[in-house]
């Protein structure tokens, strides 16, 4: 463990959205109903911000602008206590079902309240549900964002979205000159990467086992990049009916058990922000799209 909890480069980041948000509850939430469900995002983050603040930790949290919207107070609090103020967009849209006009109205909007509340500049990006796709990164820079956190580099989920050229084992890649991508962990088994990096798979494999595996990702030498949602420490909200199965379990798995196994985890390791991690690390430059956009014909693969 002493490698582990003396390497600096475990990221911790928190997306800051409500548990009626998620894509696993949209068959039975529709979007017109987020106004009447009972909002449980602020308790639950204040108390996230309490565990944090017991052991000096910052982190990055990617915050979902229909949340500031409603809790301003709560976006003055994390921007006071330290961590590092990102957007998560607007409205939680999957951005491969926006047009990319659809896609940069969310952006601004988002990016334009979460400058005005804290006065920061607002530079990091987490694609809802980590739907990114190629088309967007040329317009999260050209709307101010210098990196994005949405790559999950594996096979095993069948939402989240992809970019070209990221592979398992390059967590920091320089998608464009002054743009970069910070994958959320993966462990590298047979060339694949398995998703370790937080949701369903944290609070499914018993805590020990997920310990070790981040223990190996950081002896690798490769930062770790973590990420939880503020109703994944809460047992008490609503349950829905009527759900997929696999969406439900997806949702509700060990949910009871969480909060006692996030606070292990803030324990056990040394967490920074991105933006520290990105001072700290030099990307890797990504040759397909780099090409891709300096020239008019496409590189292709
Ligand atoms: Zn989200």
């Amino acid at each position: 463990m002493t490698n582990a909890s003396s390497n600096p480069f475990a990221v911790m980041s928190i997306d800051v959205e409500d548990w009626f948000q998620v894509e696993n509850l949209k068959s039975v939430i529709a979007r017109d109903a987020w106004n009447e469900c009972e909002l449980r995002v602020e308790r639950n983050t204040d108390r996230m911000l309490e565990l944090m603040a017991d052991r000096n930790v910052r982190c990055t949290c990617f915050i979902l602008g229909w949340v500031a919207d409603r809790c301003p107070g709560l976006i003055q609090r994390i921007a006071e206590a330290g961590h590092e103020i990102a957007c998560h967009g607007y409205g939680h849209e999957l951005i491969y079902d926006l047009t990319p006009e659809q896609f940069r109205a969310d952006l601004d909007r988002a990016r334009k309240l979460l400058q005005d509340q804290t006065g920061a500049d607002v530079v990091g990006y987490r694609a809802p549900s980590f739907s990114i796709t190629d088309w967007a990164i040329p317009i999260l820079q050209d709307a101010g964002f210098t990196y994005d956190s949405s790559s999950f580099p594996t096979i095993a989920h069948d939402r989240y979205g992809s970019l070209t050229g990221i592979e398992a084992g390059q967590p920091i890649v320089e998608l464009r000159p002054g743009f970069t991508e910070v994958c959320v962990s993966c462990l590298t088994l047979a060339g694949r990467g398995l998703p370790w990096g937080g949701g369903g798979y944290f609070r499914l494999f018993p805590y020990g086992v997920f310990r070790r595996g981040v223990n190996r990702i950081l002896n690798e030498g490769q930062p770790y990049v973590f990420y939880i949602h503020p109703w994944e420490i809460d047992p008490g909200q609503p349950r829905q009916k009527g759900l997929k199965r696999s969406h439900a379990f997806r949702h509700y798995v060990n949910l009871g058990r969480c909060e006692k196994r996030w606070s292990r985890l803030l324990d056990d390791f040394t967490w920074t922000t991105m933006a520290d991690l990105l001072e700290q690390c030099s990307p890797v430059t990504n040759q397909a799209q780099s090409s891709e956009s300096n020239e008019t014909t496409s590189a292709g693969g």
